[in-house]
């Protein structure tokens, strides 16, 4: 255990407010240990380590623990307490949101769908930040059209037999464990015929060649598998299911991460209107419109962590935060780029290399997670349900 153990407070039966106001006090007491040691935006490195570093931390002090079962690690109480700490230290700056598409989107879909001694295994490594994550599910073929994946899990006695290859895998080069969608049940099965495996990354067979995103950060990857065995156990959730594994952690990656996100987007929006000028009217106009995008997100969360925090988070619902969250990325960022004219495009400084690799990635926003389009039809024909164009 790293750091000192401060007495730890029971928040089990607290409320969110009495739980932010001493985290808050915490955090004000830790921030030197919490700041990351970085003024730029940082190497994917960088992010995680810093990432794990804190998280070890937080979960050595209990933070951490907060709103997981205690089944894995956890101390209990509601789920809203995660909120609570993720919005906290990414309103700060303190940690990157894109952290929580970890513990917040496989952590959840584990702890359901694996057997209950792999989840009380696995996952207080991954809540401690011992362990980083992927999700193995798009590959060259099959982004928007998931069910046609064409990697293969072939039973052999107790083992499971993979084969094929996964695109833009985030993290699969720091990654210790890949959640991976492969094809059970025999060609032409579509969605009916995936099964969810729980990968160690270091099996034989399995190999990982980054890719560098147009933000210059080597954050994903090609996956490949090449006869990989993962033994029976490691199977999610029931043969042939792997579908409703997915819409899982598909639920969670399109709505609940987009909380710390908005914080994380409130942080930035903060800092722009520090340095714009308040004669510039163009530039206030596209901060006010900014700010209306993150506040409709945010309203719009609040409800999604209710959702989660009574275990009734809608995969269909969450097509809206999804919807939401790109509209709100790509405004506070656009409104980054006219406050800092041509230092985005031009300039070596810290604050250049944030903003710089901030705005890229806020392109991704209309992708990563489901495109727009998808996102739109979704809800068109499952919460609206209008007639769909033949
Ligand atoms: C930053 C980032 C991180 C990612 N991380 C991961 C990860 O960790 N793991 C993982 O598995 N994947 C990851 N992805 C992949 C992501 O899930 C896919 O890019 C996404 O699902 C879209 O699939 P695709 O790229 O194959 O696009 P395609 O499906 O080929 O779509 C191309 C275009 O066609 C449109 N389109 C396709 N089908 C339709 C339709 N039926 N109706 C209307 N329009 C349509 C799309 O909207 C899009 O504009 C990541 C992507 C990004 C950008």
């Amino acid at each position: 255990m790293s750091g000192r153990i401060e007495e730890l407070r029971d928040f089990g039966t607290a409320s969110t407010a009495e739980f932010r106001d001493a985290l808050v006090t915490w955090i004000d007491g830790h921030r030197v240990e919490l700041e990351p040691p970085y003024r730029d935006h940082g190497s994917t490195e960088q992010l995680l380590s810093h990432q794990r570093q804190v998280q070890r931390l937080l979960f050595d002090q209990g933070w951490m623990r907060w709103g997981w079962p205690t089944q894995v690690g956890g101390f209990g109480g509601t789920p809203l307490l995660r909120a609570v700490l993720g919005e906290e230290l990414t309103g700060r700056g303190l940690v990157h949101s894109a952290a929580y598409s970890m513990t917040e989107v496989l952590g959840p879909a584990v702890i359901e769908y694996a057997d209950a001694s792999l989840a009380a295994e696995v996952v207080p490594p991954l809540l401690q930040g011992e362990e980083t994550w992927c999700q193995g599910f798009s590959e060259p073929e099959a982004g928007s059209d998931l069910g046609s994946l064409l990697t293969t899990a072939v039973r052999d006695g107790d083992e499971w037999v993979l084969q094929g290859q996964k695109l833009w895998t985030s993290w699969a080069h720091h990654a210790s464990r890949c959640v991976v969608l492969a094809r059970s049940e025999g060609p032409g099965t579509g969605s009916r015929g995936i099964s969810a495996f729980f990968v160690d990354v270091d099996s034989p067979g399995v190999s990982v060649r980054p890719l560098d995103t147009m933000a210059g950060v080597d954050e994903f990857c090609e996956t490949f598998f090449d006869q990989v065995r993962v033994p029976g156990d490691r199977l999610l959730g029931a043969q042939g299911r792997g579908w409703q594994v997915a819409q899982h952690i598909l639920a969670c990656e399109r709505g609940p991460i987009f909380w710390q996100r908005a914080s994380w987007l409130l942080h930035h929006l903060g800092e722009i209107a520090d340095i714009a000028d308040a004669s510039d009217v163009a530039a206030q106009r596209l901060i006010g419109l900014a700010f209306a995008e993150v506040s409709a997100l945010r309203a719009r969360s609040q409800a999604t962590q209710r959702q989660v925090a009574a275990g009734d988070l809608r995969a269909a619902d969450s097509s809206i935060d999804k919807i939401l969250i790109a509209a709100a990325d790509q405004a506070v960022f656009d409104a980054a780029r006219h406050v800092l004219p041509g230092v985005i495009e031009l300039e070596d400084s810290p604050l250049a290399d944030r903003y710089r690799k901030e705005w890229a990635y806020s392109r991704a926003a209309t992708i990563y997670g489901g495109t727009s389009e998808i996102q739109r039809d979704i809800v068109a024909s499952r919460l609206l349900n209008l007639p769909q164009v033949p």
